[in-house]
């Protein structure tokens, strides 16, 4: 197990090397715990060719015994503040440049960083592991299966007990309820359940409105395992039946994913990709209600690299597992998205999310 965290610490020292630096203050929760296996936060890993050291509190100290064996720790006093510690184990090493993620530190930390370390180099860098962890193993994507299977059965067990009574914040609940049940260690996000014209807002918080006879029910949801890798998944479920206007953007949106799944595979852009199912929305006349942007990588983090986005050129490699979602919005009326979770193979995409189908004829309710 803890070879493999030093595999990856070692793909970092080698991409580092660029940085020209001693080492690279590590401080985003997500990528000390990719680097080190550690679950928990407010801890800092400072890493170099000569140093390897954890810096935390007294409340991880047998956390980290146990998640980070062989691994140097130092726990700081209450009464030491967590930049004076960085700056012992700075000092104590005698490193003279030190890269830290001006992504993810505030201005503030930085500051104190900077006081506390007067003759010490900080030179600022963005996504160091993020890009390392944009490329998933074989483990990760095992995770992120079973991510995406009990986020699955979670929606099919719901689909079933749907009545018009429920609300939108009722079918949160029990769908998040189910997936824990089902064995999720949490959801990924707070679910979104949005019924009508509510599902014209991409971002809508679940209401307290029963749902009644609405004729669409957008549900945008995911599964956190216990290795805290996450699914993101979103249905619309359909009531009656559609009118003209629903099919139309319904089979626009489908077909956009479709598309975009297609043309998805290693050395493609990700801008690329995202103009593909942009481009086929705008053709179909709806080009201005596709308002964000076509998907974004999973993983330990909900919204990782890479960014499927307009213009982004990152270029898609294997093992890369990103959402499609591309979506039609129209206010007062309602919305149709549509997402699932893609892994990308050596020769093309895998769709890990496949078994849940996304047709229009799936998506009925009687
Ligand atoms: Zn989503
Ligand atoms: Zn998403």
């Amino acid at each position: 197990m803890s070879e493999r965290f030093e595999s990856r610490r070692g793909k970092l020292l080698h991409s580092m090397r660029k940085l020209g630096v001693d080492a690279l203050l590590v401080s985003g929760e997500s990528n000390v715990s990719w680097l080190t296996g550690f679950t928990g936060d407010s801890t800092w890993l400072v890493l170099g060719p000569r140093i390897c050291v954890l810096v935390s509190d007294g409340r991880y100290e047998i956390q980290l015994s146990e998640e980070c064996p062989g691994l140097e720790v130092l726990i700081r006093k209450p009464e030491v503040k967590l930049h004076d510690a960085l700056a012992k184990v700075v000092n104590g090493a005698g490193l003279s440049k030190l890269a830290f993620e001006s992504h993810l530190l505030t201005f503030a930390a930085v500051e104190e960083i900077r006081s506390a370390l007067p003759d010490v180099e900080l030179c600022p860098a963005v996504g160091q592991v993020e890009e390392l962890r944009a490329i998933k193993d074989v483990e990760e994507i095992a995770e992120i299966r079973a991510a995406v299977d009990v986020a699955i059965r979670g929606f099919y067990a719901v689909r079933a007990v749907l009545t018009p009574e429920l609300t939108e914040l009722n079918i949160a609940h029990e769908l998040e309820q189910t997936m824990r049940r089902l064995g999720a260690e949490g959801t990924s996000f707070d679910s979104i359940v949005a019924a009508d014209d509510r599902a014209a807002l991409a971002h809508y918080r679940p209401g307290r409105m029963p749902i009644g006879d609405c004729s669409i029910l957008l549900i945008d949801w995911g599964a956190n395992t216990a290795g805290r890798y996450k699914s993101d998944l979103t249905r619309v479920l359909l009531f009656g039946k559609p009118t003209n206007k629903l099919v139309k953007v319904y089979e626009t949106v489908r077909d956009a994913q479709q598309r975009a799944i297609a043309a998805i595979k290693p050395g493609v852009t990700c801008g690329e990709i995202d103009s593909v199912a942009r481009g086929h929305i705008k053709d179909q006349g709806y080009g201005r209600r596709f308002s964000h942007s076509l998907g974004h990588g999973i993983g330990l983090d909900i919204h990782e690299a890479p960014r499927l986005a307009p213009n982004s050129q990152t270029v898609l490699r294997p093992g890369m597992v990103v959402t499609v979602e591309p979506g039609v919005y129209l206010a007062d009326w309602g919305g149709v998205r549509i997402e699932d979770d893609v892994l990308v193979t050596r020769d093309g995409s895998e769709v890990l999310s496949a078994r849940l189908p996304s047709d229009l004829e799936s998506m009925l309710v009687d």
